[in-house]
């Protein structure tokens, strides 16, 4: 390395981006995460003044996502954006539960350096893999002047944490930031910003310490979907396992409602008898798009922004945070 360039750390994880399939070409049926993050940076180069540095934390399929990889994750996003020379990170993901991680590690990550976030929907071995131009894109973001905050990379686009989710599972632009459109594009290598990079309440810059229990001390959280012909069984289930003191009883439940917070009457009711249980109990629309406008005869407690998968990461957070148990 030049005494005066700034790395730019790829860390790898696994996913579509680092897939492979023993037939020849194929676009679905691969294994995902079988494929080193140093095999996919062959050949790559940063721009002036830049290099890249790469590590393996993980080799996963992004389906199985957990709370041990995101330990692992963590610690290494902490230590990297810790060192003067480094200027921002990269990291390689499956596109499953990309959103998770990253509005994960946007809530609990305290820096100024970008954290960019890719992925691929088509696996290495495909004839016409997406993963090296996203890579390319991602590195562009990375050293672009002012980034800031984890961010996704996928297709051109440029997505924060706290409004991306996937919305298609085979087109190469898999990805929507709803209502709130994408934070920019990469275009030939430029970005063109059309929101600010730190256009969150979520305060990556200033996020404050808390401790981290190990792994399989983390809260458990259960997501349950009101639909048509719900139940409330499961959670009498869940309810009995915390009155019986079960180890592995729930901590919290965040109910997936229709529309603008509504829930199958079977669902309230058995929410209402979780809440006062001691369950936490949160409730968050399933809708993919806009946020819940609150009423003044809500039952349950709303996450009116989020949607249930991270409505549950910002419940967990929050269950740590209170038993002061997360330190980051
Ligand atoms: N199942 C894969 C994963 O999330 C899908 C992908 O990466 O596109 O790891």
């Amino acid at each position: 390395m030049s005494d005066h360039s700034r790395r730019i750390v790829v860390l790898g994880t696994g996913g579509t981006i680092a897939g492979s399939s023993s037939e020849a070409g194929a676009n679905v049926g691969y294994t995902a995460g079988t494929v080193p993050v140093t095999a996919l940076l062959d050949g790559f180069s940063a721009p002036a003044g830049f290099e890249l540095h790469v590590e393996q934390v993980a080799q996963i399929d992004s389906k199985d996502m957990d709370f041990a990889t995101w330990h692992s994750l963590l610690l290494r996003c902490q230590y990297w954006l810790r060192q003067d020379d480094v200027a921002g990170l990269i990291v390689t993901h499956g596109t499953d539960t990309i959103e998770e991680t990253s509005f994960f590690l946007h809530s609990v990550l305290q820096s100024s350096k970008p954290v960019v976030m890719t992925c691929a929907m088509r696996p290495a071995s495909s004839n016409n893999p997406d993963g090296p131009q996203n890579l390319r894109d991602a590195i562009s973001v990375a050293t672009t002047q002012g980034a800031t905050g984890v961010i996704i990379v996928c297709a051109g686009e440029v997505h924060g944490s706290k409004d991306v989710s996937k919305v298609h599972p085979y087109r190469l632009n898999a990805f929507s930031s709803g209502d709130a459109g994408p934070i920019g594009y990469v275009e030939e290598g430029k970005v063109r910003l059309v929101r600010n990079w730190s256009c969150y309440d979520a305060p990556f810059v200033g996020n404050t310490a808390f401790p981290l229990p190990a792994a399989n001390e983390w809260p458990r959280i259960e997501i349950i979907l009101s639909h048509a012909g719900a139940r409330g069984e499961i959670i009498d289930t869940l309810i009995r396992e915390k009155q019986e003191n079960h180890p592995d009883a729930v901590a919290g439940i965040v109910l997936g409602a229709t529309g603008n917070g509504s829930l199958h009457q079977a669902l309230e009711k058995g929410g209402i008898a979780a809440q006062d249980a001691g369950i936490h109990v949160l409730v968050a629309t399933r809708c993919i798009a806009g946020h819940i406008i609150p009423s003044l005869i809500e039952k349950l407690p709303l996450s009116t922004d989020l949607s249930p998968t991270k409505a549950r990461i910002a419940l967990l957070l929050q269950l740590l945070k209170d038993r002061k148990e997360l330190v980051v």
